[in-house]
């Protein structure tokens, strides 16, 4: 039977028809791996997603995690399926085999991951933290660091958190204010407060890894200033045991509209509660060198902020499959042509409009993995491409389109669970079908890991414009690598390959109009509607590449996957004729050079 979480076809599609991910086998990193070591992790990964983590979700959403003033409570199925998922070694799947992880290619990792993400948003949280925080301390910590902290989480038995925001700077990390103290011993006292920490406290593993931003007294004010530290929960013994309790305690715990199953936590550093060797403050150990934290944390973000862009899809993929499964057995109305009330109701599937729902979110989900699964396959490239210059190539693509992938399916693929919620009409806005916990837990991706405005702050007034616009230049170099192809194709390809170009000119065109008057504050004042449309001229770009497997396929014909093909071209088609055209009023805007916004005083709300 077909799942109603990802579909293993469309994977399969994408990872190997699109993105010929064996061929990373000749890469010496892979070269231990085949199509068949891919297939079967990415099946592993299923089925744990469908035995261990899709049962709780709606459980773990109901008995939301409670705090008794000592202790965390999540309901006992977090931890069994943690533990079940740790015991797989798909924790470490993208990790170096050194430190027990299985080496696989970044894309295949995030693949398996989606698997999780779509079963259950709130669980897989824990491990996407811990992966995170263990990858970080891999690009930057000492050789002991990694020992010490990133083996055993890679294990699954100490997991990991990520400890930015504070209460008064979220977006804004230059004022964060909690301040890390030297120490003789060479270790660090912090104290400060931190806010929206997901993961910050629990039970489900032995111990936690906070990986902490805090400013070492008499550096640099601002974001020059920030250092990153490691503050464990408990302390470890010189042998490597768990000791003392570390000076960081749970205040309280936030109640969330959705991702109810992670604990989401205030936590105080230092405030006393503990005395670790007598003395109040939480000890913590610098990573890497004074003053580099936020340079060390945006070093991990382009990969935390692609993940949070694949957590979207997957959570909007699965709402598509349900609310499909769903329009196809539930009986309402006749065809257009036939209102003969003696006839026997149709399936809701067959009104146009619920196609057109559908067609939708398809076009939005299957758009949006295939962005992510390609960022993904970026990094790999990034990472073991044999030339210098094909590596760079890819980090400077995937700098560009990172703020898109995070921002396009968290918009769009929360668009797909509001019509997944209308394709099950009433019982859509009941808690007796799942799409509306979808639509609760998917509303969470345009705010963290960097607001929506953040990302569109990003795009317009960092990654397109750096180093003299070659990320701009070389986006629409590869896009336009595309529309060549697509030309030389013919048929509707190549129908399609016009519109695309002609977007494309636009951004290119709109970017320099939005630079020319030379101020800031007219160029990025609508940044979020430029984040939109290129945003939607990359996922049309997406769409362009998987047709383009379909056509070298043969068209749909009638083999065994004719229908993937025939619902990928329709698909293609729909985005194209319904949303690509949506940019056009959007670039008019911006070209207008628009000031409605910056002009508008406070007092005329
Ligand atoms: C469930 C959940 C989990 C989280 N997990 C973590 C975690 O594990 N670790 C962690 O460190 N943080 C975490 N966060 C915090 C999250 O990253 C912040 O909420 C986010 O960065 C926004 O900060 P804020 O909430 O203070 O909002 P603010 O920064 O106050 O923003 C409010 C609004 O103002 C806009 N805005 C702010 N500044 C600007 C600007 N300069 N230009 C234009 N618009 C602007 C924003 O886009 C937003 O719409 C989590 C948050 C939530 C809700």
């Amino acid at each position: 039977m077909s799942s109603t979480l990802l579909s293993r076809r469309d994977l399969r599609f994408l990872l190997h028809d699109w993105l010929d991910v064996t061929r990373l086998t000749e890469r010496h990193r892979y070269a231990e791996h085949s199509r068949e070591t891919f297939d079967a992790v990415l099946e592993l990964a299923e089925r744990v997603a469908v035995e261990r983590f899709a049962p709780h979700n709606r459980a773990a959403d109901l008995a939301e995690p409670t705090f008794d003033g000592r202790r965390v409570h999540t309901i006992a199925q977090v931890k069994e399926a943690l533990d079940v998922f740790a015991e797989t070694g798909l924790l470490g799947a993208g990790m170096d085999a050194s430190v027990g992880g299985m080496q696989l290619p970044h894309v295949v990792r995030a693949a398996c991951f989606a698997w999780l993400q779509a079963a259950n948003a709130g669980t897989s949280a824990y491990p996407l933290l811990t992966l995170g925080n263990a990858n970080l301390l891999l690009a930057h910590g000492s050789p002991e660091q990694i020992d010490t902290w990133v083996r055993p989480m890679v294990q699954g038995r100490f997991f990991g958190t990520m400890c930015l925001s504070e209460p008064q700077a979220g977006s804004s990390l230059a004022d964060i204010t909690t301040r890390a103290e030297p120490q003789d011993d060479g270790t660090y006292r912090l104290h400060g407060t931190k806010m929206w920490i997901s993961g910050g406290d629990h039970e489900l593993s032995e111990n936690i890894v906070h990986l902490v931003l805090a400013r070492i007294p008499g550096g640099p004010p601002g974001v020059k200033g920030i250092s990153l530290f490691i503050v464990p929960k408990v302390l470890l013994g010189d042998d490597g045991a768990l000791g003392a309790r570390n000076d960081v305690v749970l205040v309280g715990l936030n109640h969330k509209m959705g991702y109810r199953g992670t604990t989401n936590t205030l936590l105080n550093f230092g405030e006393g509660v503990h005395r670790p060797g007598g003395r109040p403050g939480a000890v913590g150990y610098l990573v890497g060198e004074p003053h580099q934290g936020l340079a060390q944390m945006f070093h991990m973000m382009n990969e935390a902020r692609v993940g949070v862009g694949a957590g979207a899809a997957a959570l909007g993929y699965t709402g598509y499959l349900k609310s499909l499964a769903y329009a196809r057995q539930r009986p309402q109305g006749r065809p257009l042509a036939d209102k003969d009330p003696a006839t026997p109701q149709v399936p809701i599937v067959a009104h146009p409009d619920v196609r057109r729902m559908l067609l939708a979110q398809k076009s939005y989900v299957e758009g949006a993995l295939a962005l992510v699964l390609y960022c993904g396959r970026l990094l790999d490239e990034e990472k073991t491409a044999p030339e210098a210059a094909e590596r760079d190539r890819a980090r400077l693509l995937l700098d560009v389109l990172t703020p898109i992938a995070k921002s396009w399916p968290s918009q769009w693929c929360l668009a797909a669970n509001d019509l997944a919620i209308q394709v099950h009409g009433g019982s859509g806005y009941t808690r007796d079908y799942d799409v509306e916990q979808h639509w609760r837990d998917n509303r969470l991706n345009p705010i963290h890991e960097g607001t929506h405005g953040i990302q569109a702050l990003d795009l317009l007034g960092r990654k397109v414009t750096m180093r003299d616009g070659a990320g701009l230049a070389l986006l629409v170099e590869t896009v336009r690598a595309t529309t060549t192809r697509a030309w030389q194709a013919g048929g509707e390809a190549a129908e399609l390959a016009a519109p695309l170009g002609a977007a494309l000119d636009r951004v290119a065109l709109v970017t320099r109009r939005l630079w020319s008057t030379g101020d800031p504050e007219v160029a990025l004042a609508n940044a979020s509607v430029y984040l939109e449309a290129v945003g939607h001229v990359v996922i049309a770009w997406m769409w362009l590449e998987q047709l383009l497997v379909v056509e070298a396929a043969g068209g749909p014909g009638d083999g065994p996957d004719a229908d993937l093909y025939a619902g990928k071209r329709q698909a293609a088609r729909y985005f194209f004729r319904h949303e690509l055209p949506r940019t056009g009023p959007q670039f008019d805007l911006l070209d207008s050079l628009d000031r409605t916004t910056l002009e508008m005083r406070d007092d005329w709300f």
